[in-house]
């Protein structure tokens, strides 16, 4: 490899698409090519399943190109926020509870040392939960029953270390101390570089929805090139609907959501990492993330909003969305009371009917995998997605029930928070 004048890194001798511009670290400017060249794997979409999907696929000796039409952990991308809350509690839900666990490990081993530093932040998780709370109880119980590390509070113990918060009716609550937040865009663009460092091509394209029933030979991009290969993983998120609209038209629901980032007082770190952990006030269907960088207390809702195009959104947030989160912040967060909103987000979910992901085959093109539906929660457990749906793609055995295209209902009926 050699590094261009503009920071491109270009693959040498690594044949038709090798000889694109591959960027490094600005996945924006590569170039479109037209290429004979056949891959075992391409995957469409380099958001955090894609990207992670493509790493694990060529770790096993895979050859893979990596596709995607705005670039990996881009603005209209459901990856492309600031920051994602990696948890390990999910009531009842032991598998994503497993698959936390193992995506924590892997984003703590597998990210190089400078990335993991910055953009894993351990700074606790805490969930608020009144008396009676059967998620946050379950969620107790999940935990204790697969080793993860957390201590159940009382109200006592709450207004003791974060006097910050007023609790109103909540009464005691659960602290994951080695959960925390993600710098969601930056780390996955991380990941889709340690992609193309270990032999992935990468390609700035937006695919054509496959057209026809059967094996798929090749996809086509907008500006006409072709890409070949044996499988194909399309990793789209919100736009799954989009490529493939007779099957998932009506079984993936994009719907708008809105981040503020509240200003935190002048020198004041009462609202910063150590002293503020990720909260989640499941009661409310609010959580946030501590002031980071000096970006601003984050406070999102987690409510689903009305549906959306993700090409098309306007990304300006509603003044009632901005209400609810400020009447929110007052009450919860005294102190933040007069605060203003100093950077906002509007983003996607790609939820599917009760919130499991969607990862299976295409019923009709047995080479065609679906990877998608995050519903909200999908973020954190990017490396461990990646892994299962390239273990799925190599070894061919069945996918999870929960998983399946069989269980995503038309109608919306959300069990998984
Ligand atoms: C506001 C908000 C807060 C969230 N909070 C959390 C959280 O705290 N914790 C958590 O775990 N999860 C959270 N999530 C959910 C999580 O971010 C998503 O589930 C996850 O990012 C989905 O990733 P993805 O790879 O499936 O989709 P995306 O990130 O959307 O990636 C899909 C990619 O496909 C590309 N693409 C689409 N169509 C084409 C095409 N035709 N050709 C080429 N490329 C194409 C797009 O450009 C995009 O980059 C949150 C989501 C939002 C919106």
């Amino acid at each position: 490899m050699k590094t261009t004048r503009r920071g491109f890194v270009r693959r040498v001798g690594a044949g038709a698409l090798g000889a694109a511009l591959v960027p490094k670290l600005a996945f924006g400017r590569a170039p479109v090519v037209v290429t004979t060249k056949s891959f075992d794997v391409a995957v469409v979409g380099a958001g955090v399943f894609g990207s992670w999907t493509a790493y694990h696929l060529q770790e096993a000796g895979r050859r893979v190109a990596l596709i995607d039409a705005y670039g990996p952990g881009n603005a209209r991308a459901s990856s492309g926020g600031l920051s994602r809350v990696i948890r390990m509690g999910y009531g009842d839900q032991e598998l994503y509870t497993r698959f936390s666990m193992r995506s924590l490990e892997l984003w703590k081993t597998l990210l190089g040392r400078a990335a993991r530093a910055t953009q894993l932040q351990q700074v606790g998780v805490l969930w608020l939960a009144r008396e009676l709370d059967p998620l946050t109880t379950k969620t107790l119980e999940t935990l204790s029953r697969l080793g993860v590390k957390h201590e159940k509070l009382d109200r006592a113990d709450l207004e003791r270390r974060w006097p910050q918060i007023e609790l109103g009716p909540i009464t005691w609550a659960i602290h994951e101390p080695e959960s925390g937040f993600l710098m969601a865009f930056h780390v996955v663009q991380a990941v889709a570089q340690m992609a193309v460092d270990s032999g992935v091509e990468y390609l700035q394209a937006g695919v054509m929805p496959p057209v026809g029933t059967g094996e798929l030979t090749a996809v086509t991009t907008r500006s006409g090139a072709t890409i070949s290969a044996k499988t194909f993983v399309f990793a789209g998120g919100p736009w799954l609907p989009k490529l493939f609209p007779e099957l998932l038209g009506e079984r993936i629901f994009p719907t708008r959501q809105e981040v503020f980032y509240f200003g935190v007082p002048a020198g004041d770190a009462r609202f910063q990492a150590p002293a503020m952990p990720v909260w989640v006030d499941f009661g409310e269907a609010m959580y946030g993330v501590p002031d980071f960088k000096g970006r601003g207390f984050k406070v999102a809702p987690d409510s689903h909003g009305p549906p959306v195009d993700p090409d098309s959104l306007e990304r300006v947030p509603s003044p009632e969305a901005m209400a609810k989160a400020r009447e929110f912040v007052g009450r919860r967060f005294p102190a933040l009371r007069d605060s203003p909103i100093v950077f906002s987000e509007v983003c996607q979910y790609e939820n599917t009917s009760n919130g499991d992901f969607l990862i299976d085959r295409h019923p009709e093109r047995p080479n065609v995998w679906l990877v998608g539906g995050g519903s909200g929660h999908g973020f954190k457990h990017g490396p461990a997605v990646g892994e299962y749906v390239a273990a799925r793609v190599i070894d061919g055995k069945p996918v999870e029930e929960k998983f399946s295209l069989l269980t995503k209902q038309r109608v919306q009926r959300r069990t998984v928070f």
